[in-house]
Protein backbone atom coordinates (compact mmCIF):
# COMPACT_ATOMS: atom_id res chain seq x y z
CA UNK A 1 0.00 0.00 0.00
CA UNK A 2 1.20 3.92 -0.69
CA UNK A 3 1.51 6.06 2.16
CA UNK A 4 -0.82 9.08 1.66
CA UNK A 5 1.69 12.03 1.98
CA UNK A 6 0.07 15.18 4.12
CA UNK A 7 0.82 18.52 3.16
CA UNK A 8 2.96 20.30 5.83
CA UNK A 9 0.25 22.36 6.53
CA UNK A 10 -2.47 20.28 7.10
CA UNK A 11 0.30 18.33 9.49
CA UNK A 12 0.82 21.77 11.71
CA UNK A 13 -2.72 22.11 11.82
CA UNK A 14 -3.10 18.46 13.13
CA UNK A 15 0.15 18.93 15.24
CA UNK A 16 -1.86 22.35 16.62
CA UNK A 17 -4.95 20.56 17.43
CA UNK A 18 -3.02 17.68 19.44
CA UNK A 19 -1.45 19.79 21.42
CA UNK A 20 -4.63 21.76 22.15
CA UNK A 21 -6.39 18.13 22.95
CA UNK A 22 -3.19 17.19 25.24
CA UNK A 23 -3.13 20.28 27.05
CA UNK A 24 -7.04 19.86 27.72
CA UNK A 25 -6.61 16.69 29.11
CA UNK A 26 -3.30 17.88 31.00
CA UNK A 27 -5.80 20.49 32.93
CA UNK A 28 -8.67 17.89 33.58
CA UNK A 29 -5.89 15.66 34.98
CA UNK A 30 -5.21 18.34 37.52
CA UNK A 31 -8.74 19.19 38.43
CA UNK A 32 -9.61 15.00 38.85
CA UNK A 33 -6.51 15.31 41.55
CA UNK A 34 -7.81 18.19 43.10
CA UNK A 35 -11.04 16.78 43.23
CA UNK A 36 -10.15 13.76 44.61
CA UNK A 37 -8.22 15.28 47.89
CA UNK A 38 -10.14 15.41 50.71
CA UNK A 39 -10.20 18.76 52.07
CA UNK A 40 -8.84 18.34 55.82
CA UNK A 41 -11.70 19.42 58.16
CA UNK A 42 -11.25 22.38 60.18
CA UNK A 43 -11.50 21.61 63.78
CA UNK A 44 -14.48 21.99 65.05
CA UNK A 45 -14.85 24.90 67.31
CA UNK A 46 -15.28 23.70 71.01
CA UNK A 47 -18.92 24.69 72.16
CA UNK A 48 -19.12 27.46 74.04
CA UNK A 49 -19.36 26.83 78.13
CA UNK A 50 -22.48 27.31 79.53
CA UNK A 51 -22.13 30.53 81.38
CA UNK A 52 -22.13 29.93 85.15
CA UNK A 53 -25.69 31.03 86.32
CA UNK A 54 -24.83 33.55 89.39
CA UNK A 55 -26.60 32.23 92.63
CA UNK A 56 -29.58 33.93 92.94
CA UNK A 57 -29.44 36.80 95.84
CA UNK A 58 -31.60 34.96 99.07
CA UNK A 59 -34.78 36.23 99.53
CA UNK A 60 -34.94 38.38 102.35
CA UNK A 61 -35.89 37.29 105.48
CA UNK A 62 -39.08 38.16 106.86
CA UNK A 63 -38.83 40.35 109.79
CA UNK A 64 -40.08 38.82 113.31
CA UNK A 65 -42.94 40.78 114.29
CA UNK A 66 -42.18 41.97 117.88
CA UNK A 67 -44.65 39.70 120.39
CA UNK A 68 -46.64 41.82 121.78
CA UNK A 69 -46.64 42.45 125.39
CA UNK A 70 -49.24 40.64 127.47
CA UNK A 71 -51.63 42.80 130.31
CA UNK A 72 -51.52 41.89 133.71
CA UNK A 73 -55.27 40.79 133.49
CA UNK A 74 -54.43 38.37 130.72
CA UNK A 75 -51.20 36.61 132.69
CA UNK A 76 -53.77 36.03 135.50
CA UNK A 77 -55.82 34.57 133.26
CA UNK A 78 -53.55 32.48 131.64
CA UNK A 79 -52.31 31.16 135.07
CA UNK A 80 -56.14 30.06 136.17
CA UNK A 81 -56.70 28.17 133.11
CA UNK A 82 -52.91 26.43 133.38
CA UNK A 83 -54.38 25.66 137.18
CA UNK A 84 -57.80 24.43 136.43
CA UNK A 85 -56.13 22.16 133.96
CA UNK A 86 -53.64 20.66 136.21
CA UNK A 87 -56.46 20.23 138.55
CA UNK A 88 -58.68 17.99 135.86
CA UNK A 89 -56.16 16.16 135.00
CA UNK A 90 -54.70 15.33 138.89
CA UNK A 91 -58.72 14.16 139.45
CA UNK A 92 -59.11 12.38 136.30
CA UNK A 93 -55.92 10.68 137.18
CA UNK A 94 -57.25 10.16 140.50
CA UNK A 95 -60.49 8.83 139.54
CA UNK A 96 -58.63 6.11 137.10
CA UNK A 97 -56.74 4.61 139.49
CA UNK A 98 -59.44 4.87 142.31
CA UNK A 99 -61.53 2.81 139.03
CA UNK A 100 -58.68 0.24 139.02
CA UNK A 101 -58.47 -0.66 142.49
CA UNK A 102 -62.39 -0.38 143.21
CA UNK A 103 -62.85 -3.39 144.82
CA UNK A 104 -66.19 -5.70 145.82
CA UNK A 105 -65.66 -5.19 149.51
CA UNK A 106 -65.98 -1.01 148.30
CA UNK A 107 -68.82 -1.18 146.99
CA UNK A 108 -70.53 -3.54 150.04
CA UNK A 109 -69.61 -0.88 152.34
CA UNK A 110 -71.05 2.19 149.87
CA UNK A 111 -74.06 0.14 150.00
CA UNK A 112 -75.02 -1.08 153.57
CA UNK A 113 -74.53 1.23 157.17
CA UNK A 114 -71.92 0.67 159.67
CA UNK A 115 -74.74 -1.36 161.99
CA UNK A 116 -75.43 -3.07 158.72
CA UNK A 117 -72.16 -4.65 158.39
CA UNK A 118 -71.33 -5.47 161.91
CA UNK A 119 -74.60 -7.42 161.89
CA UNK A 120 -74.21 -9.30 158.57
CA UNK A 121 -75.73 -12.54 158.96
CA UNK A 122 -75.28 -15.29 156.32
CA UNK A 123 -77.93 -18.00 155.79
CA UNK A 124 -78.04 -20.89 157.98
CA UNK A 125 -75.15 -20.08 159.23
CA UNK A 126 -74.08 -19.79 162.71
CA UNK A 127 -71.97 -16.42 162.48
CA UNK A 128 -70.51 -16.47 166.14
CA UNK A 129 -69.13 -20.18 165.49
CA UNK A 130 -67.88 -19.05 162.19
CA UNK A 131 -66.46 -15.76 163.69
CA UNK A 132 -64.50 -17.89 166.11
CA UNK A 133 -63.19 -20.39 163.15
CA UNK A 134 -62.40 -17.62 161.36
CA UNK A 135 -60.11 -15.54 164.14
CA UNK A 136 -58.61 -19.37 164.73
CA UNK A 137 -57.67 -20.06 160.83
CA UNK A 138 -56.39 -16.09 160.30
CA UNK A 139 -54.42 -16.62 163.92
CA UNK A 140 -52.44 -19.35 162.83
CA UNK A 141 -50.67 -17.04 160.05
CA UNK A 142 -49.92 -14.22 162.75
CA UNK A 143 -48.56 -10.86 161.37
CA UNK A 144 -48.27 -11.98 157.69
CA UNK A 145 -52.02 -12.32 157.32
CA UNK A 146 -53.65 -14.33 154.85
CA UNK A 147 -55.15 -13.53 151.34
CA UNK A 148 -59.12 -13.56 152.03
CA UNK A 149 -59.85 -15.36 148.86
CA UNK A 150 -57.96 -18.67 150.47
CA UNK A 151 -59.97 -18.30 153.47
CA UNK A 152 -63.47 -18.72 151.38
CA UNK A 153 -61.95 -21.48 149.09
CA UNK A 154 -61.27 -23.20 153.01
CA UNK A 155 -64.65 -22.42 154.24
CA UNK A 156 -66.52 -22.91 150.73
CA UNK A 157 -67.91 -19.55 151.15
CA UNK A 158 -68.87 -17.43 148.32
CA UNK A 159 -67.01 -14.64 147.02
CA UNK A 160 -69.59 -12.42 148.14
CA UNK A 161 -70.37 -13.86 152.02
CA UNK A 162 -67.14 -13.78 151.77
CA UNK A 163 -66.64 -9.93 151.72
CA UNK A 164 -69.44 -9.39 154.17
CA UNK A 165 -67.44 -11.46 156.51
CA UNK A 166 -64.72 -10.05 156.48
CA UNK A 167 -65.97 -6.73 156.77
CA UNK A 168 -68.34 -7.58 159.46
CA UNK A 169 -64.93 -9.17 161.53
CA UNK A 170 -63.40 -6.06 161.03
CA UNK A 171 -65.92 -3.61 162.04
CA UNK A 172 -65.89 -5.53 165.40
CA UNK A 173 -62.32 -4.78 165.93
CA UNK A 174 -61.23 -8.84 165.53
CA UNK A 175 -59.31 -7.94 162.36
CA UNK A 176 -57.76 -5.71 159.94
CA UNK A 177 -57.80 -5.78 156.25
CA UNK A 178 -54.77 -4.84 154.09
CA UNK A 179 -55.77 -3.72 150.13
CA UNK A 180 -52.85 -5.53 148.43
CA UNK A 181 -52.53 -6.13 144.26
CA UNK A 182 -52.57 -10.04 143.63
CA UNK A 183 -52.08 -11.38 139.67
CA UNK A 184 -52.96 -7.72 138.42
CA UNK A 185 -56.13 -7.64 140.99
CA UNK A 186 -57.24 -5.89 143.72
CA UNK A 187 -57.95 -7.79 146.96
CA UNK A 188 -57.33 -7.90 150.91
CA UNK A 189 -54.86 -9.54 153.38
CA UNK A 190 -56.98 -10.67 156.44
CA UNK A 191 -54.62 -9.91 159.97
CA UNK A 192 -55.49 -11.11 162.64
CA UNK A 193 -56.35 -8.32 165.85
CA UNK A 194 -57.71 -10.11 168.33
CA UNK A 195 -57.07 -13.91 168.52
CA UNK A 196 -59.88 -15.99 170.01
CA UNK A 197 -59.27 -17.47 173.41
CA UNK A 198 -58.47 -21.18 173.13
CA UNK A 199 -59.57 -23.79 175.57
CA UNK A 200 -56.28 -24.98 176.27
CA UNK A 201 -55.08 -22.05 177.30
CA UNK A 202 -57.48 -21.81 179.89
CA UNK A 203 -57.03 -25.35 181.49
CA UNK A 204 -54.72 -24.77 184.21
CA UNK A 205 -56.25 -21.28 185.35
CA UNK A 206 -56.37 -21.05 189.06
CA UNK A 207 -59.77 -19.32 188.70
CA UNK A 208 -61.49 -22.86 187.77
CA UNK A 209 -60.87 -24.03 191.33
CA UNK A 210 -60.61 -21.21 193.58
CA UNK A 211 -62.81 -20.86 196.17
CA UNK A 212 -63.31 -17.22 196.43
CA UNK A 213 -64.38 -16.61 192.54
CA UNK A 214 -68.13 -16.21 193.22
CA UNK A 215 -66.59 -12.54 194.73
CA UNK A 216 -63.83 -12.28 192.61
CA UNK A 217 -64.72 -9.01 190.53
CA UNK A 218 -62.62 -6.48 188.83
CA UNK A 219 -64.57 -3.84 190.22
CA UNK A 220 -63.33 -4.80 193.86
CA UNK A 221 -60.93 -2.94 195.37
CA UNK A 222 -57.75 -4.61 198.01
CA UNK A 223 -58.43 -7.19 199.88
CA UNK A 224 -61.57 -8.06 197.92
CA UNK A 225 -60.31 -10.83 195.57
CA UNK A 226 -59.94 -9.18 191.83
CA UNK A 227 -58.05 -10.44 188.52
CA UNK A 228 -56.37 -6.89 188.87
CA UNK A 229 -54.57 -7.75 192.38
CA UNK A 230 -54.53 -11.68 192.54
CA UNK A 231 -51.09 -13.62 192.96
CA UNK A 232 -52.71 -16.68 191.66
CA UNK A 233 -52.96 -15.21 188.42
CA UNK A 234 -49.85 -13.51 188.21
CA UNK A 235 -48.10 -16.73 188.77
CA UNK A 236 -50.05 -18.74 186.40
CA UNK A 237 -49.34 -15.95 183.90
CA UNK A 238 -45.76 -16.22 184.27
CA UNK A 239 -45.21 -19.93 184.56
CA UNK A 240 -47.54 -19.86 181.12
CA UNK A 241 -45.98 -17.63 179.56
CA UNK A 242 -42.74 -18.79 180.30
CA UNK A 243 -43.55 -22.12 178.85
CA UNK A 244 -44.54 -20.53 175.65
CA UNK A 245 -41.47 -18.67 175.30
CA UNK A 246 -39.28 -22.38 175.10
S1 LIG B 1 -58.61 -14.03 189.73
FE1 LIG B 1 -57.70 -14.88 191.44
S2 LIG B 1 -59.13 -14.51 193.04
FE2 LIG B 1 -60.21 -14.24 191.17
S3 LIG B 1 -61.10 -16.16 190.77
FE3 LIG B 1 -59.17 -16.12 189.72
S4 LIG B 1 -57.80 -17.00 191.13
FE4 LIG B 1 -59.59 -16.50 192.27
Amino acid sequence: MKKKEIDPETANEIKKELAELRAQLESQKKLKKKAAKPKAEKPKKKAAKPKAEKPKKKAAKPKAEKPKKKTKAEINAAKKAAKAAKEKEEAEAKAAKEAAERTPEDDLEEQFSDEQIRNFQIEKMDMDKLTNKVCEIIADFEDKGMLQSDLWKKLKLNSRDGSRLALRLERRGLISREKILQKGRWTYKLIIEQAPIKLESLVNSPCLTCPVEQKCDFENSYPEPSPLHCQLIEDWVAVDFSKKKK
